[in-house]
Parts: structure tokens; C-alpha cells; sequence
């Protein structure tokens, strides 16, 4: 785990790119970028977008097409809302319809892993030019639009864990690596694979904060530094796709899942994020617990009310729940406290005013980082509209507390079941992007109600 800072970084998905190319139009700008891509010998380009199951998706385009892609898109099959995890689809959906994925030029990529590529995420539109009503980056980025309107800025920032094996029998995965939790000496039997999986990074624009060896076995974590919400959520699948490049290179295997054994510590995926109005972080500097102002506990009361209902965005899969268990700083318990690393909000870095920031913990892998990122600012929000406030802290580990908290859901039933109950959400989410992720979500607890605990790992420990 890492503390997260904060702070506001100059880049952002939201403005135009660079000085002069405001008078440039799509066209002359697309073939800017064709050129210069061309020239650092990348043919083509990977456009991503991520499923309500969390799979990331995508349609490669000619570099020369990028024009044609970002104006017009490409088609993708209106079905993928429903597309599960194992590549099957939930109920209710048809061969009809397309979509068209444009590519973001403003996120636009070239990768040196894997070379020759290069990468932009995707927004899904209607073949009218409306943005899909599904289209879970444009879902982020009207939450986004709503914090502002509201004068209130969101940074945030993904911790992503992995692990990594060797290559061999995938029913019996064997860590690529031995030495202790956190061992330099772990670090060092690694070091040529971190030292590339940070260069990559490095290359992809994205800002790594820190690097280390995990708890598990086999298992590392990247912190990366805040962004705009869509950045945030934009760098998540580069850095998933970048480490993944790399392992690959190295004849790893990298999972991403919840988890690799059903006993094992899992692997989260932790969002950081800091509330700011007028350049000010407002989770710092104020009388509010842990020296917030009101307007963050009120908001971080919003997230902490909704966190149930959240989890079946944060912690989508059957699987997520076999990670989601007391005592492993996975954040099991519904409450938060001042840097515990038990609760599923921890407040991190109290009272610095960039660093302060809120760490939720419960998150794992196998969430949509966009559909996420949007609900947590719609819950939080919500908190603000309804001026919540904060309950006391939580201190020491919620398990061994005489008054234990409430769990937080055991089960992607149970948060389902907090989904379906939650107002804010629904209503942010839009019908047919609730109804979809409903469905998906009801399927895939239907499947793995048919599996033991050690399958249910298996299949999804190398899927996301
Ligand atoms: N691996 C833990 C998890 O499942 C998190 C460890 C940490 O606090 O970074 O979320
Ligand atoms: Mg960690």
C-alpha cells in the first residue's frame, strides 16, 4: 500500500492537448498523429474499452485509419454489454445492434511494450453520434462533469497487485519468485522484470509513485500518480496492459484476479482519491475528522453509505469475495478510519494539505475502473447534496473490536441485492447501464454458485 498523494497533475484527458491545435481541425490533427506514429515505426493501434464483466476489449485500426476511428469509430456488437467474464452472454441479449468505438486521440499512446503498438482508450457511441447510454467512460466523465458543476474537482489514482508465475500447469500455479513480504531480496530476484515494467510505464506517460514486492506470493504492487477521473481510470488499464506486455516478454504469467488460491492473500485494487474546490485539497485543512473540511466527510459519507452497493462495481466477481475476508487488509468491514488498514476507508496522510486522500480498500481487479470511479463520485456526491456526516473512526483491527462492525457483503449476491436498493446509483447509472450490469452480474453468480471455492480462483485468476 502506498499513501497515494494527491496532488494535482498537469495531465488531463479533458483539455485540448497541446498549444496551437485548437485551430487544427480532427482531420489535420488525426494525421498529425498518424505521421508521428508512423515515424516511431507503430503500424498499429490497440482502442480499449472495458466491459461491464471488467475483461478489457478491443479493435486494433491502421495507424492511417486513426482520423477515420476517432471521428466515426469502429463497430462493436451492441451484445458486449452483456458479455461475462468467461466469454459467454447473460440473457436478454441479440446479434442487432452496433455500437461504434471511437478512439480518444488525447490519450493516445505508442508502446514500447508491446512494440510496435500503439494504444487509446475508446469511447462507445450510438451510430447516431450520441454516447452510447451504456458507454461506461462516458458514465465517468458526466460524474466528473457533475462534481464540477458543483465546483468540486476529483483526483484519483489506482494502487494495482499481481502476481506473477511461471509458465507450466495453470491448474497449479507456481510463483515466479520466492523471498519474503516486502524482501528486498524478492525485489532483486525480480529486479530486471520490475526494472522494465517501470521503464514502460515510464514510456506510456504513466507516473509511477512506487513499486514494491506484495505479501503473497509472487506478488508485486504499482502506485501511480493522481489524475482526472478519466485519467485515473485510463491509466488502470494501461498499467494492467503494460505489466502484462512485460510479463510476457519475460515468459511470466501475471494475474491480475482477485485471487490466485482461495486461501491465499488476494490482490486488490485500491482507488485513492482527494476532493478539491478553488486549487484547494478540501481533505485537509478543515475541523472535520482527521482534519477534513465538511464538504469531504460529507462526501466521503456518501461513498461510506454506498459502499455496499459499490461493491458489486468494485468487487464484481464471485471470486472478489473469496479476496474480501477479514484480517487481510482487504477491507472487509463496513467503516472507515484514520490510516487502519482494516477499513475499507482508510484516510490517509491526515492533515497534509496535498497529500490527504481516502484509500478504499475493498476494490479488487476485477472492476470496471470506469464504471467505479463514476458510482464513487455519484455516491459521494449524494453525501454532499444530503449533508452526511461522518460515524467515529475505527481503530485497530474491526475484527477483534467487543462492537464489531457490520461485513461489509460476503457475497456478489449480497451486493447485488445493495445495488439493486441504492437510489443515487441507480439513478446515476441510467437504466440501460444498470439493467446491463444487473444482468451481468446475476449471470455470473448464477455460475459460480456451481463451482468450489479452488475452481471458482482458478477460472478467473488469469482472466482480467
Ligand atoms: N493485498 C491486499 C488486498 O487484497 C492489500 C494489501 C495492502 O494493504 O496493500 O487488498
Ligand atoms: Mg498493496
Amino acid at each position: 500500500m502506498t499513501s497515494g498523494t494527491t496532488a494535482p497533475a498537469s495531465r488531463t484527458t479533458d483539455a485540448a492537448a497541446e498549444p496551437g491545435t485548437a485551430e487544427r481541425t480532427p482531420d489535420e490533427q488525426a494525421a498529425d498523429h498518424t505521421r508521428r506514429l508512423t515515424a516511431a515505426g507503430v503500424h498499429t493501434v490497440a482502442v480499449t474499452w472495458v466491459d461491464n464483466a471488467g475483461i478489457t476489449r478491443v479493435k486494433a485500426v491502421p495507424a492511417r485509419r486513426l482520423g477515420q476511428t476517432a471521428q466515426h469509430g469502429v463497430g462493436f456488437a451492441a451484445i458486449f454489454d452483456r458479455a461475462l467474464g468467461d466469454d459467454s452472454f447473460a440473457p436478454g441479449g441479440t446479434p442487432d445492434g452496433d455500437l461504434r468505438l471511437r478512439a480518444d486521440l488525447t490519450r493516445l499512446t505508442a508502446l514500447t511494450a508491446p512494440a510496435g503498438w500503439a494504444w487509446a482508450p475508446g469511447d462507445r457511441h450510438e451510430q447516431s453520434g450520441e454516447p452510447a447510454p451504456t458507454c461506461q467512460r462516458s458514465f465517468l466523465r458526466r460524474a466528473a462533469r457533475r462534481a464540477a458543476e458543483r465546483g468540486l474537482t476529483v483526483r484519483a489514482g489506482f494502487e494495482t497487485e499481481w502476481t506473477v508465475s511461471l509458465k507450466g500447469d495453470p491448474d497449479e500455479p507456481r510463483p515466479a519468485c520466492g523471498g519474503p513480504a516486502y524482501g528486498m531480496a524478492r525485489l532483486l530476484e525480480m529486479a530486471g522484470y520490475l526494472a522494465e515494467v517501470h521503464a514502460a510505464l515510464d514510456a506510456h506517460g504513466v507516473e509511477v509513485l512506487q513499486l514494491h514486492p506484495e505479501y503473497a506470493p509472487g506478488q508485486f504492487e504499482v502506485s501511480t500518480a493522481p489524475a482526472d477521473p478519466v485519467g485515473a481510470a485510463d491509466d488502470a488499464v494501461l498499467v494492467r496492459e503494460t505489466i502484462r506486455a512485460v510479463s510476457q516478454r519475460h515468459g511470466l504469467v501475471p494475474s491480475f484476479g482477485p485471487v490466485v488460491g482461495p486461501d491465499e492473500v488476494g490482490s486488490g485494487r485500491h482507488l485513492h482519491l482527494s476532493l478539491w474546490r478553488d486549487g484547494h485539497n478540501l481533505c485537509a485543512g478543515g475541523d472535520g475528522p482527521g482534519g477534513m473540511t465538511g464538504d469531504c466527510a460529507a462526501f466521503l459519507a456518501g461513498v461510506l453509505r454506498e459502499l455496499p452497493a459499490l461493491l458489486a462495481l468494485g468487487a464484481p466477481a464471485p471470486a472478489s469475495y473469496l479476496r474480501l475476508r477479514p484480517s487481510r487488509w482487504a477491507g472487509a468491514y463496513h467503516c472507515w478510519g484514520v490510516e487502519n488498514r482494516e477499513a475499507a476507508l482508510r484516510f490517509v496522510c491526515p492533515g497534509d494539505l496535498t497529500g490527504a486522500n481516502a484509500e478504499l480498500k475493498c476494490f479488487d481487479g476485477a472492476a470496471n475502473p470506469y464504471l467505479l470511479v463514476g458510482a464513487v463520485i455519484e455516491a459521494g456526491l449524494a453525501g454532499v447534496a444530503e449533508h452526511l456526516t461522518l460515524p467515529p473512526p475505527v481503530t485497530g483491527d474491526p475484527h477483534s473490536r467487543p462492537d464489531r462492525p457490520p461485513r461489509l457483503p460476503v457475497s456478489l449476491a449480497e451486493s447485488l441485492d445493495a445495488l439493486r436498493g441504492s437510489a443515487p446509483l441507480r439513478a446515476a447509472l441510467g437504466e440501460p447501464l444498470f439493467a446491463a450490469v444487473e444482468a451481468v452480474r446475476a449471470a455470473e453468480d448464477a455460475q459460480a454458485a456451481r463451482l468450489s471455492p479452488e475452481r471458482l480462483a482458478h477460472t478467473t485468476r488469469h482472466r482480467y
